[in-house]
């Protein structure tokens, strides 16, 4: 898999229009504890990825993970941007070009190590990091497993509603943000399923 452009084509127009059919549910997440642009900065990345799509499926999978990466940095825009964009550029710099599991799970965790330096943030504080961070344990546990993938990001979104936000626009609402999904979460398990579920075959 990944090793022949139709195959990395399926995959990633997979993610962008999952992340495009969801952005009502995105912007209405953001509009609980931020500003209500989620849905949107995320669709414009999708939309930008996808307008590119045929030069993307043809680059190598490193380099065609950094051009996303670059793509959402200067389409996304907001916080979320910046952050997806190292996490995707990240990945495009660890990953060898046929990517053994081990691999994979590296790549994740320098993405991972990545974000939370340029959002100067950590797992805990309610924001995407608490969905990426058990997603990483999680295929650290069991490369293998698309399923209980699956269910650890989503059930990692789910944990982000009792948090209280320490980071972001989210992080002024204080004990308001309690009570609500963080939509950097939501997103990031949105992604992290759909390429887990078209990976898995
Ligand atoms: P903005 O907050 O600028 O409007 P978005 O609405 O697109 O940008 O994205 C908000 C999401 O970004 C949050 O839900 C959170 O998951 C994530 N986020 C914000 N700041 C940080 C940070 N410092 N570290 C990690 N994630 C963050
Ligand atoms: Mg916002």
């Amino acid at each position: 898999m990944l090793e022949d452009a139709a195959s990395r084509r399926s995959l990633i127009e997979a993610v962008a229009q999952d992340v495009i059919d969801h952005a009502e549910e995105l912007t209405a997440l953001d509009q609980a504890v931020g500003d209500g642009d989620h849905g949107v900065n995320m669709k414009r990345g999708a939309e930008a990825v996808l307008a590119d799509i045929d030069a993307l499926a043809q680059k190598t999978l490193p380099e065609a993970l950094k051009a996303i990466g670059m793509a959402l940095v200067m389409k996304v825009g907001g916080a979320s941007g910046p952050l997806y964009g190292t996490f995707f550029m990240t990945l495009g710099k660890s990953l060898p070009e046929k990517p053994k599991a081990a691999d994979t799970v590296a790549a994740f965790d320098a993405a991972l190590q990545a974000v939370m330096a340029r959002g100067k943030s950590h797992p805990g504080q309610k924001t995407m990091l608490d969905v990426l961070a058990p997603a990483l344990e999680q295929l650290k546990n069991d490369p293998s497993s698309s399923e209980a993938l699956c269910v650890a990001a989503a059930e990692a979104a789910k944990a982000t509603i009792p948090m209280r936000a320490e980071r972001g626009r989210a992080s002024f609402l204080g004990e308001r943000s309690i009570g609500h999904m963080d939509p950097g979460a939501r997103s990031s398990s949105l992604m992290i399923t759909k390429a887990s579920k078209i990976l898995e075959g």
